[in-house]
């Protein structure tokens, strides 16, 4: 049982075989002033100011650190103007007018290997800061703050599992850029002063695993190696991952680096890279644009900034153009609908679904218990949902709502169709009351 409702059907062959088209060009780039980890910002630059590529034009302030605010292109400085963002939230983005010069900034300049060689983890991690990287597989966490564990790391995961369904934009990176790859686990390596680092997959992905397989004949004795998980979701959350790839279970709410591991997603891991080669921030990025209401679902590569509007021409349009649609940033699973297709890319948008609006009738609860059989942290999701529909405060603690990853398991599995886990977001908002 379990089994069958972990297994999510595959819908990655839509685009997964295709190679990533590049578009590198709006005539209007954007960046975020604020998200969910930030919510104040400052901005260095004033209306009609050149900025460079690369150039930091702002800064984000979030509870504990700050957010560099970089400019994805060259151009100018236009103004603000309201945007969604991934988080469904309409908000400000900063506009650059691309000058199409590709100016880079002076702070970006490439390193030789005798200079990274000699890179301390602390030099490396103030290089992270400063590029303002974040966890890209849609965390957003900063990745310095990962960097600056002082427990000792005897190993890295990389994550390559993608296990949400539909989106192929990290099996297209890992394709794709497999040196770039390899090379920021060794930067990765070499910060932590960690011998070993494995690259986890689906053992499904098949043409990964062929291409890696030859790849890593190359770097023989890096202590790098591939490791196939299982296929089933949520294979990604990284506490699955570790167990699957490791045999160790971590506690609930414990620290992967308490346990010697740390681990980073595939387009982080290109970002470091980035970051310690050339000192640059992201301003690239892979997204999948699929579901069935996409003419020609495909994979990008597009500058940060980028307004979805513009690539949805390149996949022949909307398909049945007079059916409502559906916006999902992100995952299925765990991704955040959008209420139109006025959305800019940020350097954490995986992915943009678009299905054509479906009305579905919920059924009343037939306490099947596939909900609590798919919680993949054991939760009971029925019971939560029945202690928010009697407001039941004291009941919905005890339940421990605020454990649940919002994998989206209990409602994909429920065979009356109730929106199971949106009944536990509720609970975790009552039991942090
Ligand atoms: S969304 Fe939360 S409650 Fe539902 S299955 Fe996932 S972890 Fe469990
Ligand atoms: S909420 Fe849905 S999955 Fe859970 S017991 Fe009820 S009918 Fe079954």
């Amino acid at each position: 049982m379990i089994e069958k409702t972990r297994h999510i059907k595959d819908t990655k062959k839509l685009v997964g075989q295709l190679p990533t088209i590049r578009y590198v060009e709006p005539k209007y780039a954007f960046c975020a002033t604020t998200n969910a980890r930030c919510a104040k910002y400052e901005l260095f630059v004033k209306e009609g100011d050149h900025v460079n590529k690369c150039q930091q034009i702002g800064v984000r302030n979030g509870g504990f650190f700050e957010q560099p605010i970089h400019s994805p292109c060259s151009g100018t400085f236009v103004g603000l103007e309201k945007h969604y963002h991934r988080n469904g939230k309409l908000i400000d983005f900063i506009k650059i007018e691309n000058d199409f010069k590709d100016t880079f900034d002076p702070s970006c300049k490439e390193r030789t290997p005798e200079e990274i060689a000699k890179l301390t983890k602390a030099e490396m991690t103030e290089i992270i800061k400063k590029c303002g990287l974040v966890g890209l597989g849609g965390s957003s966490f900063p990745t310095y703050i990962k960097f600056q564990t002082d427990k000792p790391i005897n190993l890295i995961l990389i994550n390559g599992i993608e296990c949400e369904p539909y989106i192929t934009s990290d099996h297209r990176i890992m394709l794709e850029y497999p040196y770039r790859i390899i090379n920021g686990i060794k930067y990765v390596m070499q910060a932590f002063n960690c011998k070993k680092a494995l690259i986890c997959i689906k053992s499904k992905y098949k043409d990964i695993e062929a291409a890696y397989k030859e790849i890593l004949k190359e770097f023989e004795g890096s202590g790098i190696e591939l490791c196939l998980v299982k296929n089933y979701y949520p294979q990604g959350w990284e506490v699955a991952m570790i167990k699957e790839a490791t045999g160790i279970k971590l506690n609930p709410g414990e620290l992967p680096s308490n346990r010697g591991i740390i681990n980073f997603n595939v387009s982080t891991i290109i970002g470091v890279y980035k970051a310690i080669k050339y000192n640059m921030p992201v301003v690239k990025r892979n997204i999948t644009i699929t579901g069935d209401g996409i003419t020609h679902p495909h994979n990008f590569r597009v500058l940060v900034g980028t307004p979805i509007k513009e690539l949805i021409p390149l996949c022949g349009g909307y398909k049945n153009p007079e059916k409502d649609k559906v916006f999902i940033l992100g995952g299925p699973m765990m991704g955040a609908s959008v209420p139109s297709d006025d959305c800019i890319i940020t350097k954490t948008v995986t992915s943009i679904i678009v299905f054509d609006k479906a009305s579905y009738k919920e059924e009343p609860c037939v306490r099947c218990g596939s909900c609590v059989l798919s919680c993949p942290v054991g939760l009971e999701p029925v019971q939560i949902m029945n202690a928010v529909k009697s407001l039941d405060k004291e009941r919905i603690k005890a339940l421990n709502p605020l454990k649940c990853i919002e994998c989206g398991l209990c409602a994909y599995s429920c065979t009356s169709k109730i929106q199971v886990t949106d009944y536990i977001r509720r609970a975790k908002i009552f039991a942090k009351l």
